[in-house]
Formats: structure tokens, sequence, C-alpha cells
């Protein structure tokens, strides 16, 4: 074919798609082998993903605190089974990021992040709170560097970091991974990564599936270039991609400013509660946690403490308004008036380092608003792929897919919900050393597809040099309208069944391309597409109603159906067909 468009080829040992948390973890352990280790990055690792603009809080699992209190791993491990996933995560899986966590957290240290505190009482001198599990088990940190700190360890360490690629598709032989193909999204040029090993981990989540609620395309809680596009090209090599029904509902967040913190039990806490425009309070703030209150209060066997967290917890999940309490009850307003100076000062501490929220501490300066005076209006905020829905690739205990050689890390692992940074770092690790070990004893550079290359040569010119076709947001616009109006909180069968007609509509606009940028972009809209339908099939199959994890609603199917669905849904496509199977928990 005579096309324009250039092909660069680059061999390496180890591939690793996505450089956020869990990839350049995997980076870092993987040259610790000695090998060639390449991260391609659609943006760059200086501040890409969702921890681009910080994280303020990791769990782990602390054996010299959780263990002198009685707490074993087993409890975290149940707690966050039960508790988070209602049933519907993977022990397996749990088990290893617990086991693994503290391990990591000292990793982290070691690699310049400050985790301890002198004011801290702990031993450990670590500052603990409560989040996910029934006793403290997040520390907050000051983690608003963590991209620049593993970006300099993996340069140290000699890590190629490749920016600005964003990979389309993976590249295989007789069953196994042998590389993968994408595009530059500065230069246009086709990538051919040649590799004895690939870790996939891109992400995995996105909120771009539906319309934001103030309208504005990008006002996003997820970095806006994550599109799901590890899970299209895992369904396009052929795996299977658990629980996509599972889109998450929709939260209340601040209104306007779709920010990380979820209120009161997160970076907010100590003193936010939320109240309604009366003035009565809807939900309670938490207290504040030191050393002394965790020996008082939770010093006793694991069993009581949960017994009395699943009581909170449960008033808590009850209480939390939805967006339809919202619009029955609202305004709701976020309310951290009561605290004292030392509990705001935390919080603003605590948010400085969550994720985009030092841009909300400075808008709210701007805008003379201040936490210990003025309360702050809620709204919902949008739906996603990620968190509650447990959606992902599906991997065995070693973290490897069905197509050898290929590794699936941190979000982009599906079976649990809330892994958050902590899978990242645990799996991204993991999967490195894996990979690099293997790297290290096995010469083999498999043979790459070079049709596939070829069809991703003759896409790429098709969308750069057409002379008539629709702007990527046009066609994004379009799937938003079906994924709202036909996949929405409340979902049937014929409703879905027409979504999916609908899709195929979308699917045959031209889109057109005006230059390498706009190139990455309509490719996303593509996987987005992809990932849409995938949604939509995953419910269709799904025959019954489930409030938890994640309010899945089938209005003709209004009833829990343990019997049949206590399952994780797997979609695949197999010949150009997609085939829906159930996955047992375990
Ligand atoms: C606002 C916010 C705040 C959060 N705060 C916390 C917190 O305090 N504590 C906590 O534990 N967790 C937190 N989380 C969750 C945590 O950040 C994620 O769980 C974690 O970043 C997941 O790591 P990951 O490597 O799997 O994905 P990410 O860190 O999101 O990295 C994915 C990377 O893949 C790249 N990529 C995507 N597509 C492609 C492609 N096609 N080709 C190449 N590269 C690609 C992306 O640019 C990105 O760099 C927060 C999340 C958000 C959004």
């Amino acid at each position: 074919m005579n096309s324009r468009i250039e092909v660069v080829t680059i061999e390496t040992d180890v591939l690793i798609i996505g450089g956020g948390l869990a990839g350049c973890m995997a980076g870092i352990k993987a040259r610790e082998h000695g090998v060639k280790v390449a991260i391609a990055e659609k943006s760059n690792t200086l501040t890409s993903g969702q921890a681009g603009s910080g994280i303020d809080h990791i769990w782990a699992y602390i054996p010299e605190v959780h263990g002198k209190m009685g707490w074993t791993m087993e409890d975290l491990v149940e707690d966050h089974v039960q508790d988070v996933g209602h049933g519907f995560a993977s022990r397996e899986l749990l088990h290893f990021m617990a086991r693994q966590s503290y391990d990591r957290v000292l990793d982290l240290e070691r690699y310049g992040l400050r985790i301890r505190y002198d004011d801290s009482k702990l031993p450990g001198k670590f500052r603990l709170v409560h989040q996910f599990h029934s006793i403290p088990s997040a520390l907050n940190v000051d983690a608003r560097p963590i991209k620049a700190i593993l970006t300099k360890e993996a340069k140290r360490r000699g890590v190629t970091l490749l920016n600005r690629i964003m990979m389309t598709d993976l590249l295989t032989a007789d069953g196994a991974v042998a590389g993968a193909a994408g595009i530059g999204t500065r230069d246009g040029k086709i990538y051919v990564f040649r590799a004895k090993g690939v870790v996939l981990c891109s992400g995995g989540k996105t909120g771009r599936l539906g319309r934001e609620s103030i309208g504005l395309d990008f006002n996003l809680h997820l970095p806006a270039n994550l599109c799901g596009d590890g899970k299209a090209m895992a369904l396009r090599a052929g795996l299977p991609i658990m629980s996509m029904e599972f889109l998450s509902p929709r939260r209340l967040g601040v209104a306007h400013y779709d920010i990380s913190g979820g209120p009161p039990r997160n970076t907010w806490q100590p003193a936010a509660s939320i109240v309604n425009a009366l003035g009565a309070t809807i939900v309670p703030r938490t207290c504040f946690y030191e050393w002394g209150d965790l020996e008082k209060g939770y010093r006793v066997d694991a069993g009581e403490s949960r017994r009395a967290w699943l009581v909170e917890r449960r008033t808590l999940a009850a209480s939390m308004p939805t967006p339809k309490t919202w619009q029955e009850t609202g305004p709701l307003y976020l309310d951290c008036t009561g605290g004292t100076e030392e509990e705001i000062r935390y919080i603003e501490w605590s948010l400085s380092n969550e994720g985009k929220c030092h841009h909300f501490l400075k808008y709210l300066e701007e805008e003379g608003i201040d936490l210990r005076r003025d309360k702050l209006e809620m709204g919902p905020l949008s739906r996603e792929i990620g968190n509650l829905s447990c959606a992902g690739l599906v991997v065995d205990a070693n973290l490897e897919t069905e197509l050898r050689g290929l590794f699936a890390a941190g979000d982009e692992v599906g079976g649990t919900p809330f892994t958050a940074s902590t899978g990242a770092f645990t799996m991204g690790w993991h999967c490195g050393d894996v990979l690099g070990q293997r790297a290290k004893e096995d010469d083999t550079l498999l043979p790459v597809d070079g049709e596939k290359v070829e069809s991703l040569r003759q896409l790429c010119d098709d969308l750069l040099f057409a002379r008539h076709g629709c702007h990527w947001r046009e066609v994004g616009y379009a799937l938003q309208n079906v994924m709202d109006s036909y996949c929405g909180e409340v979902r049937t069968g014929p409703m879905l069944k027409r979504g999916l007609d609908c899709l195929r509509d979308i699917r045959s606009m031209p889109l057109k391309a005006a230059n390498p940028h706009e190139l990455a972009r309509c490719l996303e809209v593509k996987f987005l597409i992809e990932n849409g339908e995938m949604v939509m099939r995953a419910s269709l199959a799904r025959e019954e109603s489930r409030r938890h994890p994640t309010h899945f609603c089938r209005a003709d199917f209004p009833e829990q159906d343990d019997r049949n669905w206590f399952a994780f849904s797997a979609t695949r496509l197999e010949k150009g067909k997609y085939r829906l199977s159930r996955i047992p928990i375990r």
C-alpha cells in the first residue's frame, strides 16, 4: 500500500502499555532483572493517569499497627469482599494485594514518598484514617508528587519512557503476545513494538461513555484520555472482559466541580457532613482517629469490630444521598463548618494531595470560599466504568491473561472494586517481576502480525487524509446520547436492543482527523464505542437486578437472582461475534 504514514519498529524485552501507577511500578521492577524495558504512554508519565495530580491515601495491611490491634490480613480481605464488593470480588486477588501492600508502601518511601509524620502517635509514625475497611487502613500521605517520583525512579533505573504514544492493537502469534502497535499522538507515526512480554495497564476506567452533568466535555473525575483503550484492544485480540454491565452509578460530589474526595468518609474526613437546605444532617461527620482512639475503640476482636462497622457502614450507605434523593430533597451541601481549626487544616492538607483537588483549593481561594464558614453545594457526578464496577480483563493468579505473555495490572484488571493505588502498586510490581525474569531466561521475539499493522496504517491513512467526515466530538456526543438514552440507570431488553442498533449507526459515521492529535481522539471514540457495545451486551445478558455493587437495574427483571447470576459476566469476540459467559466468583 502506498501510505504516507511512517512505521517505526522498536524491539524490547518487556513492553508496558500505560505509564500510570501500575505501569511505572512494573517498569521499575522489571529493570531489576537487567532486561530492556519500554513504557509506551499516551500522555506523559510525569502527570498522566488518575494519579496525575496526586493521591492522598493508600490502603495497606500494616503488620506493626494492625497486627497489634488483633486485626488480621484475612479480616482486611473479608472487609473488602463483603463490604466494598458485596461479594462481587476476587478473594485471591485481594489476598495478593493485601500481602504485598506494606512492602510496596516501603518501596515508595525508598523512592522518595513521604509517609511518616512526627505528630502521629501510631507505631511507624503513620497517619491512618478510615476509608474502605472496618478499621482505619488507609495511610494519609503526601502523594501529590507520586508520578514525578515514579518517573524519576524509572528513569534512574534505565526504563525507556516513550511519551505521547497511544497504543491501539495487541500483536499476537500462536496464542502468545508478540508485541503491540500504536500511533504517535504528536508525530502521527505508527509505532510497532516487538516484545517478549507485555503488561497492559492503560487504566481501565473511563468517564466518557455518558454526558457529564454540566455539559463540559472534559470536566470529569477521571482523566479524559482514559477511554477503555486496553479493554478494546484486548477484546479485539479475542480476550474475555468481565463485568462490563456494572457501570458505576452517578454519585454525588461537589456540584459543578467533578473532583475526587467523596464525603464524608474520604478526603473530607474528619469534619465533613452532608446537610440539606434546612440544615438537617443527612450524613454525619466522621471522627478524628488518633492512636489513643484506635486502642480504645478498636482493640477488640476483629469480628466485633466488623460487626460494629457493618452497622455504621450500612447506616451510612442507607443515608448517603443518591441523585434521586438529591432531586427530591436537595439542594444538599457538604458542610465542614463544625470542624476545629486543626481538622480543617488537616482536610486542606489531604485535599492538596488528592487528585485534582489542589486546583479545587485554588478555586475556593479565588472565589473567597472558606470551609470554616461556607458550605459547598453537591451535585451528581458522571457515570464511569471503574471503581465499583469490577470491570476489566480476566487474569489468573499470576496476573497473566489467556494470551501467553500478556499480563494486566492496576485498574485494567477485572474482578475487584476499589483496588485503587494499592492494586496498581502491587500488581504492577508483580508483572514487572515475572516478565523481567522470563525475558532474562528466554531469548525469543515472536514475529509480528504484518496484516494487523497494515490495517492500522490504512485506518490512520483514511482518517487523516479523508476529504469529508465528522469531527470526533460529534461522534462522541452521539455515543453519549445513545448510552444515556438506552443504557441508563434503569435498563430493559427492548431498550438495550434498540441501543445496539443505534451503536451500529454510530459506528458507520465517517470520522476525519485534521492532525495526529485528532487522529488519537478519533481512535479514542472508536474504542469508546467498543466499550459501549460491551456494556450494552453484558447488560442484556444479565437477566436480573442487583442493587450492590452498582445499582444494576433491569426493569424487565426486577428481582435479584443469586441462583443464576451470582457470577461475573464475561464478554468476548469470537470470529466477529460477541459471546457472553459467566465466571464463578471465588
Ligand atoms: C481524582 C482521583 C483521585 C484518586 N485518589 C486516590 C487516592 O487517594 N488513593 C488511591 O488509592 N487511589 C486513588 N485514586 C485511584 C488511583 O489513582 C487509581 O486506582 C490508579 O491510578 C490506577 O493505576 P493504573 O496504573 O491502573 O491506572 P492510571 O494511573 O490511570 O494509569 C493509566 C495510564 O495509561 C495511559 N494510557 C491510557 N490509554 C493508553 C493507551 N492506549 N496507550 C498508552 N497509554 C495509555 C494513561 O495516560 C495513564 O497514564 C484516585 C483516582 C482519581 C481519578
